[in-house]
């Protein structure tokens, strides 16, 4: 295992003569900026970052790390929660400026390289009033949101990002580009969607896309002490919630926007937020449940274009780079009074404003998907839901990750086994990636590793041992 500091000086040299995009050592200008992830949390020195200008730079690269024995991380969007974008020793394969994309607006489907963030490519599918579902953070990956199942705010209406991929390009450990769709490699394409970065570096993805114009919004801000109530409401509006309808509900520090009172910017409150996808006069329907749960202290009703929704949360501090984040993610069915106050008295020991519940309804299209078609786990499963935890002093560290496992340990008891892949974070108990895919997948998906990556090769992701 080569994860010292440095490469052979001639190795290198030899890796740039074959090399287009950027490599950078720790004396390079632009090298820290290069290894900065979105959880200020991690602060690794990888020996070597590989900044791939294409396809070739990546199987380059990746001929590189074996040759050398390298602990190898993959980097898109760098919004891995534990950090496993970037690694101590060893080579980051940085697809970040990859960001080819071409869409076919007849076909509605999309082609684009893995460099690129849900931001960039949501510009590019809008111009043709087109999208697909992709993460609510406009700057996370769209190869790192896909692999895992990726959910968003037209998953009820459209299914995870997963459920829409036609097909991916893959650089294999091996060093080969394989292709994987429903005709080629189809148990490849299988285990894709839903098993991670564990099969190689995907390259590039082909989306299918659907009309999205300007998307009808609704944000209803309540007081804290609202709280319980609002999430005992939540779980039973979600059995009469329409499919082209996706919502939330958080518990978080309101924002000072000009529709909430100054008294309460800074504050703890509830936001219910949903995004209908169709005419206003639906929404409106739609929307009347939400509303009748009480009058908001605030609210944002109406039509938003559907780029402004994706990028809403992006600046807050819970989404924004240069915050220490920690967050514990779990599945719920609808919870009992004794759940929801486990919830509610973890909120209440909270050590400061910067830590936040949030709960999602899933269902919809993605629970018509059988379970069997791709890797992705427990489909059925209604609620996503985490705690999560942000700082900006590292002293306030320790507390703000011991608030977070003591909230998610407090509530466990209610939980539905399993959590959605993409936010397990680093420290979780051992066996979190098994106990979400259960025994069954776990071994349709071991015996794929073994076919694709026998030394696990890329195993810094929710890892499948071979
Ligand atoms: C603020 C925030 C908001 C989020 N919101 C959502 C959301 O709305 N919906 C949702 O589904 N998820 C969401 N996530 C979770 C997100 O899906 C995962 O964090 C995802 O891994 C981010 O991908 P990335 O490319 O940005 O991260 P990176 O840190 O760059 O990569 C993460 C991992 O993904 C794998 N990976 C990335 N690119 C490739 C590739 N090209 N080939 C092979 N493997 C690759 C690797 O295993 C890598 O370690 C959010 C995360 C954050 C931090």
């Amino acid at each position: 295992m080569q994860d010292r500091n440095r490469f052979p000086q001639t190795a290198l040299d030899s890796l740039r003569a074959h090399f287009r995009g950027e490599l950078l050592e720790a004396d390079h200008a632009r090298y820290d900026a290069a290894r900065v992830v979105w959880n200020a949390r991690i602060d690794r020195r990888p020996a070597l970052i590989a900044r791939c200008a294409g396809v070739a730079d990546v199987l380059a690269a990746v001929r590189f790390a074996r040759e050398h024995d390298a602990l190898v991380a993959v980097r898109g969007g760098g919004h891995d929660v534990a950090g496993n974008g970037v690694c101590d020793g060893g080579i980051v394969i940085d697809l970040s400026p990859m960001k080819g994309v071409r869409v076919d607006p007849a076909r509605r489907t999309v082609r684009a390289q893995a460099g690129l963030t849900w931001r960039e490519l949501d510009h590019e599918t809008q111009a043709f009033g087109l999208a697909t579902t992709g993460g609510q953070c406009s700057a996370t990956g769209i190869a790192g949101v896909t692999l895992g199942g990726g959910i968003g705010w037209l998953m009820r209406q459209h299914g995870l990002t997963i459920d829409n991929l036609l097909s991916v390009d893959l650089v294999t450990a091996d060093g080969r580009l394989v292709t994987a769709s429903a005709d080629e490699n189809a148990e490849l394409f299988w285990g894709l969607r839903g098993g991670g970065g564990n099969f190689g570096i995907v390259t590039e993805l082909e989306l299918r896309l659907h009309p999205v114009e300007q998307v009808m919004v609704a944000m209803l801000f309540h007081p804290s002490e609202r709280f319980a109530d609002a999430l005992r409401f939540y779980q039973t509006f979600a059995d009469r919630e329409p499919e082209r309808m996706s919502s939330t509900l958080i518990h978080i520090e309101l924002p000072a926007m000009p529709q909430i009172p100054a008294r309460m910017h800074g504050t703890p409150g509830v936001i219910l937020a949903a995004c209908f996808n169709g005419p206003s006069a639906d929404a409106e329907a739609a929307f009347a449940p939400l509303r009748a749960f009480g009058p908001p202290v605030a609210e944002l009703v109406g039509p938003m274009p559907y780029t402004v929704l994706q990028g809403m949360f992006d600046a807050a501090p819970a989404g924004a780079y240069g915050y220490g984040q920690c967050i514990r993610g779990q599945y719920l069915s609808t919870l009992e009074d004794e759940g929801i106050e486990a919830i509610a008295a973890a909120l209440r020991a909270a050590p400061s404003s910067g830590c936040l519940f949030e709960i999602l309804h899933l269902e919809g299209a993605i629970a018509r998907v059988s379970e069997d078609e791709t890797a992705f786990p427990r489909r059925k499963t209604p609620f996503f839901s985490m705690f999560q935890s942000t700082w900006k002093d590292p002293a306030d560290a320790e507390r703000h990750i011991r608030w977070a496992q003591d909230a998610w340990r407090a509530t466990q008891p209610f939980a539905s086994e399993g959590v959605y892949l993409n936010f397990i974070d680093a420290g979780e108990p051992a066996g979190r990636v098994q106990e979400t895919y259960g025994e069954a997948k776990m071994k349709r998906l071991a015996a794929l590793k073994r076919a694709y990556d026998p030394t696990n090769f890329f195993r810094l992701n929710k890892n499948i041992a071979p």
